[in-house]
């Protein structure tokens, strides 16, 4: 007798979870290239699709497209919100929901742009506002460096999905090179360097060592 009241127990906390899911924090991690640009403004876009309301942030160096703009190879656009070093995420979404009762997901785009702090303030979105929050960035730089923003976020998600995409030997590519305009690796110089797809190549590990472009 017991186990079937444990039984219903789980089944109604599964309904119950199926119904109010969790909160979490997910981070989409990829090479450049992948696509998590046009994955983002899908995602938003099945939101809002049905009656929910979301938050974009992009990061402000990111102004190739018009500060404040996601723009996705594909040819998709969206306006977002673009945040700085300084700016405080939480506050942010906490005063927006406020105004805003069927906000339902915040959006990061370009995370490894993020500070420690502001990873942190994404799990207080979560923890605290129960908005669930979805960031899509790159692991490492062109150096084959972490980034402040996807270490705590690979450190701090509930949940890391990998978008995946190849290198031209047909391996999974997880390595980002940064080229110059003779097709060469350039291996120093500032982490943060905005380009187009042209001014990166998405490698795997051996090729990204070697050096070799195709
Ligand atoms: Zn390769």
């Amino acid at each position: 007798m017991p186990y079937i009241f444990a039984i219903m127990l789980s089944c109604l906390l599964m309904a119950y979870l199926m119904e109010f899911p969790l909160a979490k924090l997910f981070f989409y991690y990829s090479a450049m290239n992948a696509g998590k640009s046009t994955m983002l403004l899908q995602s938003s876009y099945n939101y809002q699709e049905r009656g929910m309301a979301t938050i974009l942030f992009t990061p402000k160096i990111d102004n190739r497209f018009g500060v404040g703009k996601i723009h996705s190879r594909i040819g998709l656009d969206s306006e977002a919100v673009p945040f700085d070093a300084k700016f405080n995420m939480f506050d942010y979404i906490a005063a927006e929901q406020a105004k805003i009762p069927n906000l339902k997901c915040v959006l990061v785009d370009e995370a490894q742009f993020l500070t420690k702090d502001q990873v942190m303030q994404l799990t207080d979105i979560v923890d605290q506002l129960d908005i669930p929050v979805l960031a899509y960035g790159l692991r490492s730089d062109f150096r084959g460096e972490p980034f402040e923003g996807s270490l705590y976020l690979l450190a701090w998600a509930d949940k890391l999905s990998e978008i995946k995409t190849i290198c031209h030997c047909g391996r999974k590519a997880i390595m980002n090179m940064r080229i110059d305009e003779n097709n060469r690796p350039v291996r120093s110089g500032a982490q943060i360097e905005i380009g187009g797809n042209e001014r990166y190549i998405s490698t795997c590990h051996k090729h990204f060592k070697s050096g070799e472009t195709r």
